[in-house]
């Protein structure tokens, strides 16, 4: 049965169409302007060469930020879920994952059968993603493909303090002025993104195996720094970058045929900065999508999304992520002010702060 995967990610999109299991093409391309646009020639892309079209695949699933523009999927389904059945499908012991994209990276806790059980994401800045390496390739004026090798040619790691893009960004024009090696400026910067990576896991625990999917896993010198940071050897696919659009054709074989088993998982909204943790954790195997949490709540932090399997869930907005704790008081110091806020209206007991 010919079923394929779609994961438009902000830098890259990313097909796959699978035969029974088997990979029958794959394909990588940029993501143009156009989510619509990029998705159909990217499905033209991976059908080119195979005999098949669009008509011979019998289920599409799309992931990725564009996932709920590409106009030939038959479903959409979290990121967080294709990477981690991607990844469960070439190695079922891995239970920690870390997915490192374009604009974000997350931590994913999952559990034999590649469900997600916890996961925590960072996307309050652009240190540790796609963007920031970009960034940082092009102000040391190296191909983005030949960073991950320079850095593992460092000497002497230069410590950087911040990977916010725009104080490493300066941090690194002074090194290059003052005659730092490019490789020890990689070094210490990948340094800094991997305590940060390290930081993340811990938020999941980390259990081995150990995964990292996404394009950064393709760059030596990072997964060289993480690797010794987290002090687990991760397990590396063949195309790490292929990992959500292969864990999409899984979902879709599962979903034409109408098997496969939902996932329950903790997820954490929220950032860790200087000043401490602010996490606000949605359970989803108690939350029943009641809207309580979303009358409550004095800062109108809550929403209520549709999950995978179209069931509504509490979840924190979009724009509220990034400033959780300039928004929200925290729970005690809103349980003294408001008799009604989040946690007492919660009849399922399926919230937690973390501050
Ligand atoms: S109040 Fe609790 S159960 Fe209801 S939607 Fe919010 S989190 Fe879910
Ligand atoms: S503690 Fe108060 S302000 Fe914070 S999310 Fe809950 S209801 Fe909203």
């Amino acid at each position: 049965m010919i079923v394929a995967g779609i994961d438009i990610g902000s830098r890259g999109s990313k097909a796959v169409v699978m035969d029974n299991n088997h990979i029958v093409s794959s394909v990588i391309c940029d993501t143009g302007p156009e989510s619509v646009k990029t998705s159909i020639s990217t499905m033209e892309k991976v059908l080119a060469g195979t005999g098949l079209t669009l008509k011979d695949v019998k289920y599409v699933v799309a992931t990725g930020y564009g996932r709920v523009l590409v106009p030939f999927a038959n479903e959409n389904i979290s990121e967080i879920s294709c990477h981690a059945r991607g990844v469960n499908w070439y190695f079922p012991s891995v239970k920690t994952v870390l997915d490192m994209g374009g604009q974000d990276c997350k931590a994913i806790s999952i559990d034999s059968e590649g469900k997600v059980v916890n996961f925590v994401m960072n996307d309050k800045c652009a240190g540790g993603t796609g963007r920031f390496l970009e960034m940082i390739a092009d102000v040391l004026s190296t191909p983005l493909t030949e960073i991950g090798d320079l850095a593992l040619k460092s000497r002497a790691a230069i410590p950087f303090n911040t990977i916010c893009a725009v104080f490493a960004r300066s941090e690194a024009v002074i090194c290059l002025k003052k005659g730092v090696a490019k490789s020890d400026i990689l070094s210490g910067l990948n340094d800094a993104i991997a305590t940060r990576c390290l930081n993340l896991l811990k938020r999941v625990t980390i259990q081995p195996d150990f995964s990292i999917s996404g394009g950064i896993a393709k760059n030596k010198g990072m997964v060289a720094k993480i690797k010794e940071k987290v002090g687990i050897e991760p397990k590396l696919a063949p195309d790490p970058q292929l990992i959500g659009a292969i864990g999409a054709a899984l979902f879709a074989k599962e979903r034409f045929e109408g098997t496969g088993k939902r996932e329950e998982m903790k997820i954490q909204y929220g950032y860790s900065d200087g000043t401490g943790d602010y996490f606000i954790t949605v359970d989803t195997g108690r939350c029943d999508g009641c809207g309580e949490c979303v009358k409550a709540c004095p800062a109108g932090l809550f929403t209520l999304v549709k999950d995978n399997y179209r069931q509504l869930k509490g979840s924190i907005k979009e724009e509220s992520r990034k400033k959780l704790h300039i928004v929200c008081p925290g729970f005690k110091a809103c349980a003294s002010a408001h008799a009604v806020n989040c946690h007492s209206v919660c009849q399922k007991d399926a919230l937690s702060h973390t501050w």
